[in-house]
């Protein structure tokens, strides 16, 4: 992945105030903001107002906050007489996770009953259980660099 300069990056220039945006909440660390193309009415991103492009830059303090901010807006949905009978937290991180914009971002997506919403897997792909060995080795491999 081509590195982006924090010049050349649209949530950036949404931090500085170079592109218009919907401001929910902002402070020091953190922006709230409207997506500008929502999969569902009162779609936020929140993100960390120093540019990282992946969740391996971002700090444990900015992510803790990120995670915080989500879930205060996610409150605020639920309260704000926009559609929204439960919420989704998501985050892509790596193109070949969906991610399209390369300063990290957590979604947070107002859902309803039946709004079609969902993650989708290929067609045949088929939902195995792996053995508790297995789950055990990649329990142990994981545990191991955490
Ligand atoms: P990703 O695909 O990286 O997880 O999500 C990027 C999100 O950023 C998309 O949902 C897209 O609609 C949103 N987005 C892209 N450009 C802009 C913009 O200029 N303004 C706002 N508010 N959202 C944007
Ligand atoms: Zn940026």
């Amino acid at each position: 992945m081509k590195k982006l300069a924090p010049e050349d990056c649209i949530f950036c220039k949404i931090v500085a105030g170079e592109v218009p945006a919907s401001i929910v909440q902002r402070d020091e660390h953190t922006l709230a903001f409207m997506d500008v193309a929502p999969v569902t009415d009162g779609h936020v991103l929140v993100i960390p107002t120093h540019h990282t492009p992946d969740l391996a830059g971002l700090d444990d303090s900015s992510g803790g906050r990120m995670f915080a901010i989500g879930r205060r807006v996610a409150a605020a949905l639920r309260q704000s007489g926009l559609p929204c009978e439960g919420v989704n937290f998501f985050l892509a991180d790596g193109a070949p996770a969906g991610q399209t914009v390369f300063h990290t971002h957590l979604h947070v997506i107002p859902r309803t009953r039946g709004d079609g919403l969902g993650f989708r897997h290929g067609e045949g792909f088929v939902r195995g259980r792996p053995s508790r060995i297995e789950l055990d080795e990649f329990a142990r491999r994981l545990g191991a660099r955490c």
